[in-house]
């Protein structure tokens, strides 16, 4: 039985979530120790709950300690079958970070999958579902699997009760994903999404970004959330290149200026532009699980706590080989290599 240190590295939700999607994927049990236990509120969140239960539901695990604030858990799995499954994280806890889980399993399952999910689409701190799209689902594709999604409705922090789908048409084996150039800069587009707020933090929004990064942000491109569950906004910017898309996301919070809001995004793609690379912080920590098992090997700005934490669960799981190497140190460029064993 792998036993994981659920404090180690970054030691949040992820340590948990990257263990049980490749114990699913591997078969391999494990027991995880400390899960959170440096975080405010240590233990399982809903959030986390929900994660360990899909993971459960999906490959018929037998599992110990799945209660709200279990800080142990161990976790056998069985054999992974697709199909329909809905999960809830019936809070605003992120329902984008319950499919981070589940997914790796299901792109190699034997059988095509679909899958409702309701809970939080767009949380500070959790991939949100823009991102899904148009970043990290792309690259997806690439390795073989093809994953579509469709927003039902938003779910902000704290009100929750976004809703998405999904359908996954798996492959037998991911390909490798080689991903050094960003190729061409094509387009940077800018939209503001409010949700029971005024147009006006979206038009302040998009005036910082559009003058920090020199987008054209007349006309607006402002989406007004129909039929919102709860207050929320996001300022989501959009690197459209040759060889990959990037979304990096500015998550409203009462109580900080739109300006502020709009530049932390600013200088996040600022950063992302001047190191030239096609990775950024957030697709690198996501990726590297899916290239673990297959092979491949991208350019990244520095590795963000997420990444190092994820090669050290991965490492406790998969016998491959990563690397991770600076390449250009004024330009802050990263490459990071996995060599399937
Ligand atoms: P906790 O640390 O409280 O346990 P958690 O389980 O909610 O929190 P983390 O462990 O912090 O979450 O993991 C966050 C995940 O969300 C990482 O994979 C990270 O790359 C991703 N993420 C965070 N912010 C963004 C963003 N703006 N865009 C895309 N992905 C993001």
């Amino acid at each position: 039985m792998i036993t994981i240190d659920g404090s180690m590295g970054e030691g949040g939700g992820q340590v948990l979530r990257t263990s049980l999607a490749l114990s699913m994927l591997t078969g391999q049990p494990f027991r995880i120790e400390k899960i959170r236990a440096g975080r405010d509120r240590p233990g399982l969140l809903r959030q986390h709950l929900t994660a360990v239960r899909a993971a459960k539901g999906i490959c018929g695990a037998e599992v110990v300690g799945d209660a709200i604030g279990s800080q142990e858990l161990t976790f056998t799995p069985c054999m992974v079958s697709g199909g329909h499954y809905e999960f809830a994280v019936g809070t605003a806890g992120s329902a984008t970070l319950v499919l981070q889980t589940v997914l790796p399993a299901l792109l190699v399952a034997k059988e095509r999958s679909t899958l409702l999910l309701e809970g939080g689409t767009h949380n500070p701190w959790a991939p949100p579902f823009d991102f899904l799209q148009r970043a990290f689902l792309p690259l997806v594709g690439r390795m073989g699997p093809k994953v579509r999604v469709e927003l039902d409705r938003y779910g902000f922090y704290p009100a929750g009760g976004g809703r998405f789908r999904v359908t996954i048409d798996p492959v037998a084996q991911l390909a490798p994903l080689e991903l050094v150039e960003r190729g061409e800069i094509h387009r940077k587009r800018a939209t503001a999404i409010v949700s029971q707020l005024p147009m006006d933090i979206a038009l302040r929004e998009l005036k910082v970004v559009g003058k920090r990064l020199g987008l054209v942000v007349d006309p607006p491109d402002i989406v007004f959330v129909k039929d919102p569950v709860g207050p929320g906004n996001v300022v989501l910017i959009e690197v459209e290149s040759e060889n990959v898309t990037e979304v990096f996301t500015g998550f409203g919070q009462h109580g900080v200026r739109a300006e502020a809001v709009a530049e932390k995004v600013a200088k996040e793609v600022r950063r992302y532009l001047a190191a030239g690379v096609p990775v950024g912080e957030h697709l690198a920590d996501q990726l590297l699980v899916l290239m673990a098992t297959a092979g491949g090997r991208f350019r990244t700005v520095a590795p963000s706590r997420h990444t190092t934490t994820n090669i050290e669960v991965i490492k406790a799981f998969l016998p491959s080989e990563i690397i991770t190497a600076c390449v250009d140190e004024a330009r802050g460029v990263w490459e990071v290599e996995a060599k399937k064993m």
